[in-house]
């Protein structure tokens, strides 16, 4: 993709409050450097929009990689490209962030748009994600705790007691965790 169009989470054809944004000065930098973590998404919204944005470009790597860690393995990568494939995506609207519910979670409502033969569609979600800290990979964790965001996934399949511990890492049993808002 040209880095200097529009960037796909900036699309505002049926948004009314986003601000267009090349992709180098959006997504690109949080899609380049997730692994080394010289930069990553400081709110979960613009994770949010990272995510919708590599939907679009078919970047399932970042996709997975944003993904809560436990549930990582568990993602059907094939399935996730063929969808982001055939999908033709047409915007993304944040409806509502919640920078700060409880310790560790964040909510974002939002809208991603797409077109079928039978006209414009949406996908009307509430996502949750969790701040956790992370370790290895990262160069910038040298020496002292890193925290990043990471996507809870729902629709992967959770088999896990609500007194186990959660499966963000936490510490804290599941239902007072990650739990609560799934
Ligand atoms: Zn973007
Ligand atoms: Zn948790």
């Amino acid at each position: 993709m040209n880095p200097n169009t529009p960037c796909p989470c900036s699309q505002h054809t049926y948004s009314i409050n986003t601000l267009t944004r090349s992709y180098a000065d959006c997504c690109q930098p949080l899609h380049q450097s997730f692994q080394t973590g010289q930069q990553f998404a400081t709110t979960a919204e613009q994770l949010m929009r990272s995510r919708y944005s590599a939907f679009v470009l078919q970047n399932i790597d970042y996709i997975v990689a944003t993904t809560l860690p436990s549930q990582q393995p568990l993602l059907d990568k094939s399935a996730i490209k063929t969808w982001a494939k055939q999908t033709d995506w047409a915007g993304l609207e944040i409806v509502h962030h919640n920078p700060k519910i409880g310790k560790r979670h964040a909510q974002v409502e939002f809208k991603a748009y797409f077109t079928t033969a039978e006209g414009l569609q949406c996908h009307h979600e509430l996502s949750t994600f969790v701040k956790i800290k992370v370790k290895s990979g990262d160069k910038i964790a040298e020496g002292k705790a890193l925290e990043k965001w990471f996507f809870v996934d729902p629709t992967v399949n959770l088999s896990i007691s609500q007194k186990q511990p959660c499966i963000c890492g936490s510490g804290e049993k599941f239902k007072r965790c990650c739990g609560q808002f799934l």
